[in-house]
């Protein structure tokens, strides 16, 4: 039996809750149909009566190595509604890390939050038992709604979690990194200089990721147009780095050769499409296409789009240096390498002429063929 179209298409790239007809055709399709659909290797569900904890873990493929995610602490409507979200979010992780040239695998786990707060520590001790029974098929992480005190909670019942206190530390610089040479990269191809010098470009908040990819812009000599809901984080880049403020609405109609959303998702969308006036769209926010059909309408446009999942992960690069025992330089190296690889994305785009989103897809794809054809060799 398929599952529907609908499901099909949100499930990679949708960032929103599922929709109540999502829902529903989950209920009737039955859950096997949605696992099988995208082939997900193994879902395991886990009640712990004494803490309330009632968690969902996701192993999408563990082809090119054990799956790895974060833990997604949430208050769902209903178990379906969990279900779908952590099947979404498992595939999309293991096409993040098979883009990103790592070796992992794509998995997602997420705890079904009670409206009353319970024992914190309990529910992550349970979570990180249920995490311990796959034997390391799965590795945590944080993710929404979790923090570093949580993961302490997971670490003590087992050891196949990440981003503790005092490990990878925080993955922003690394991400900003990354997206900056992802940037640089759709600057090869839009204008042929291998740098933004002289390029206008705005930035869509100025959080930690936002931050330091303004210092990266105005040390290569672009000018900054910024805005961010917090007026505090804009008046640090307007005092250090010379930007121009603008306000939440006005940034998609600013004339600027380059977009870079930091803040929100579903950013490029029916309304934001008719304002942007841009060369490229490079930025690190997730689940940055409202739908996919946002991402077809930049391409045909002529609009150079850096797909989120790629562009970003150097998120993802930084917590896996604390599964490899990489130190800082090797994985700044390996978020230097997102310039490649966005290009050779450009490149698939071009030649097969398709949207980019798409030719990122088919670059993870391959990587996961050709390991698969090697394990059967
Ligand atoms: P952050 O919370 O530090 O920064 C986000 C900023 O956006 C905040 O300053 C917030 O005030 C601002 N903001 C919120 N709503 C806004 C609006 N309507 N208009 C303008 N600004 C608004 O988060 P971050 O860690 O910098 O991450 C930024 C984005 O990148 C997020 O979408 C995140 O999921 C994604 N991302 C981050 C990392 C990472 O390493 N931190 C990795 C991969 C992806």
């Amino acid at each position: 039996m398929k599952a529907p179209q609908k499901l099909s298409e949100s499930l990679l790239h949708g960032g929103s809750t599922p929709t109540r007809e999502e829902i529903t055709e989950t209920i009737e399709h039955g859950i096997f149909a949605l696992i099988g659909e995208h082939s997900h290797e193994q879902v395991s569900l886990w009640f712990d009566s004494a803490s309330g904890y009632r968690g969902i873990i996701a192993i999408h493929s563990t082809v090119l190595g054990p799956s790895l995610g974060g833990t997604r602490y949430w208050e769902y409507a209903n178990d379906n509604e969990a279900l779908i979200d952590v099947l979404r979010l498992s595939r999309g992780m293991t096409y993040k890390a098979a883009v990103a040239g790592l070796n992992l695998g794509g998995g997602k786990s997420v705890i079904m939050r009670n409206s009353h707060e319970g024992d914190r520590e309990a529910l992550f001790r349970a979570h990180g038992r249920h995490v311990a029974s796959l034997g390391g098929r799965y590795i945590t992480a944080e993710d929404v709604g979790t923090n570093p005190e949580d993961m302490e909670f997971i670490r003590a019942e087992t050891e196949h979690v990440v981003g503790l206190a005092g490990g990878s530390g925080d993955p922003s610089p690394v991400t900003a990194f990354g997206v900056y040479r992802g940037m640089l990269a759709c600057a090869k191809v839009a204008y042929d200089k291998d740098d933004v010098s002289g390029k206008t470009v705005t930035v869509q908040g100025c959080g930690h990721v936002g931050y330091h990819l303004c210092k990266h812009l105005h040390e290569d000599g672009a000018q900054l147009i910024v805005t961010d809901i917090d007026d505090a984080k804009v008046k640090c880049v307007v005092d250090e780095f010379g930007a121009k403020a603008v306000s939440t609405d006005e940034i998609y109609a600013q004339e600027a050769d380059i977009f870079a959303p930091c803040a929100l998702g579903a950013v490029i969308n029916d309304k934001t499409l008719e304002l942007l006036k841009v060369d490229i769209v490079a930025g690190a926010a997730n689940n940055q296409l409202g739908e996919e059909r946002h991402g077809d309408a930049l391409h045909q446009r002529g609009i150079i789009y850096a797909p989120d999942y790629v562009i970003n992960s150097g998120g993802l690069i930084n917590v896996n240096a604390e599964v490899e025992g990489w130190d800082l330089e090797r994985s700044h190296d390996k978020a230097a390498e997102i310039y490649d690889t966005i290009l050779r994305i450009l490149q698939i785009a071009a030649d097969q002429g398709i949207p980019t989103y798409r030719a990122a897809d088919r670059l993870a794809e391959e990587r996961i063929a050709e390991a698969k054809k090697r394990q059967r060799a």
